[in-house]
């Protein structure tokens, strides 16, 4: 049975329940399904939690992943895209940039961070020298996006999370930025908040990775604008100091 076929029914029948119930509690705690057809980004054998353990894709070029990402109906969410935003940017960034979900702009147009939050987003990366056009990639954690611009649940960011890594295997960046408190949560596996996430470096896949606030958060708060400032600022000195590393370690 596919993992979406899974979750009609679990759905169905929660929403049986809870209109016995008169509606009292209406919040649904979907499960971790997954599919029992298309594992086919599984290239190690799996343990009780199959979506959790899904594996990167090895030796897939990144035109391969987009075609599964466009086609995929791993989670509930393909039901309501135009389309997926698998990601954009160059074939060996210096800096690979995750946010959250694409938004109704995104979903349109198929490239993520287009709307207003993209048009900042690209301000704060040419602030840095960094560019999607130039030296940068930029993904989400999911690829589709939710409805009403809710956060991810658990189990969408977990379905689509070997697309992630898939991504991050084929472009290998020096670094990872991560914008906003989703995108952290998921690539650093905790649920610290946000103030104590920035200026820390964390290990994603051997990528060192940090984290800054979301640009729609800034467009909301304008006072975050100065800790962005100083958190780009900060990434931009580790990833100078990462690539004289890396040169060092070439000679
Ligand atoms: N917000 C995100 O997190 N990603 C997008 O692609 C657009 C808005």
């Amino acid at each position: 049975m596919k993992k979406i076929d899974k979750e009609n029914l679990y759905n169905l029948l929660e929403v049986s329940q809870s209109y016995l119930r008169g509606f009292k509690d209406n919040t649904i705690q979907m499960p971790n399904f997954s599919d029992d057809i298309d594992n086919s980004l599984q290239t190690e054998k799996s343990t009780e939690n199959k979506t959790k353990d899904l594996k990167v894709s090895t030796g897939i070029t990144l035109e391969t992943l987009n075609e599964k990402i466009l086609k995929c109906d791993r989670c509930g969410l393909c039901r309501n895209r135009k389309q997926a935003v698998p990601g954009v940017g160059v074939s060996h960034p210096l800096v690979m940039v995750i946010g959250e979900a694409p938004g109704a702009d995104e979903d349109a147009q198929g490239e993520p961070f287009v709307g207003k939050a993209g048009q900042l987003l690209d301000k704060m990366l040419i602030a840095i020298n960094l560019s999607r056009n130039t030296n940068c990639y930029i993904a989400n954690i999911v690829k589709c996006r939710p409805p009403a611009n809710r956060d991810p649940l658990l189990d969408e960011c977990s379905s689509c999370m070997p697309y992630l890594e898939t991504q991050i295997h084929i472009l290998k960046p020096t670094m990872i930025l991560a914008v906003g408190r989703v995108a952290a949560h998921n690539l650093f596996k905790t649920s610290d908040p946000v103030n104590k996430m920035r200026g820390n470096i964390y290990d994603v896949h051997g990528i060192p990775a940090m984290m800054t606030y979301h640009p729609s958060a800034l467009l909301r708060d304008e006072s975050l604008k100065r800790p962005a400032w100083e958190d780009l600022k900060l990434f931009r000195t580790r990833l100078d100091a990462r690539l004289r590393e890396l040169e060092i370690q070439k000679k």
